[in-house]
């Protein structure tokens, strides 16, 4: 496993890089009305199937190991999924998925996530997104992802033991490239493509691993496969090798 060779620094933000104080400032947040709005219209009105539940409607927050080496970084709340359930990926389809490969390498202690209080624990991986309030049809505009990139930025400058950053699709990718260059982190040179299993080593150590988000778009259609899924995590563990 290639050696760290730079820390990375948190921006003088006054803020305390504590992941208890980002989970209570995520979902405090109120930066961007067209998605606060939108998160909690879906939570007032619910659907079909839903009416007797509860909806978050907040901002979801992060979650997982403190000390994980594996960041996963998805685009954003789903309607019906995390704005539902208030935990990242937690109750839609897109989560089937990523949960059942998690408890497949041993990362998560559950392949089913149903509820925020579900009793499920990830070792070694740490969930975020791009953006933290559910978008209309799953599209947030360049400026809600630059007014929610702070919060991933934190989070990267707080998980120093992180090995491999997977940004899942390339909204993803993008804004952990973004959030690269506010850290203050060297360019990558060539800028690495996003492309389906793509991994591109950091010059901080770790590696920038790539993957089609598993929306029900992508898995409906055949983009993604169950193997192709599966391939990118264990390439993932492949690369945290020693
Ligand atoms: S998307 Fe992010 S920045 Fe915008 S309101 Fe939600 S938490 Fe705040």
């Amino acid at each position: 496993m290639e050696k760290r060779s730079r820390i990375i620094r948190l921006p003088e933000t006054g803020v305390t890089p504590d992941l208890p104080v980002i989970a209570r400032d995520v979902t405090a947040c109120e930066r961007c009305p067209r998605l606060r709005a939108y998160s909690a219209e879906i939570a007032r009105v619910k659907r079909k199937g839903r009416l007797g539940e509860t909806y978050w409607g907040r901002p979801v927050p992060g979650f997982g190991d403190p000390e994980p080496w594996l960041l996963i970084v998805g685009l954003a709340p789903g309607a019906h999924g995390s704005n539902r359930t208030g935990r990242m990926f937690t109750g839609d389809r897109s989560g089937v998925w990523l949960f059942r490969e998690l408890h497949r390498q041993g990362i998560a202690s559950s392949p089913n996530a149903n509820s925020a209080d579900d009793g499920l624990v990830l070792r070694g991986a740490y969930i975020t997104a791009a953006a933290r309030c559910a978008p209309p049809d799953n599209k947030p505009t360049m400026v809600e992802l630059d007014h929610c990139r702070e919060y991933l930025i934190r989070e990267m400058a707080l998980l120093q033991s992180v090995r491999v950053r997977l940004a899942l699709g390339r909204i993803a990718f993008d804004a952990l490239l973004k959030a690269r260059r506010e850290l203050g982190l060297p360019a990558l040179k060539p800028r690495p493509e996003f492309a389906h299993g793509a991994a591109a080593p950091l010059p901080e150590g770790g590696f920038l691993l790539s993957s089609y988000h598993p929306s029900q778009q992508n898995t409906s259609t055949g983009k993604l496969t169950d193997a192709m899924w599966r391939g990118v995590f264990d390439k993932a563990v492949a690369l945290a090798a020693p």
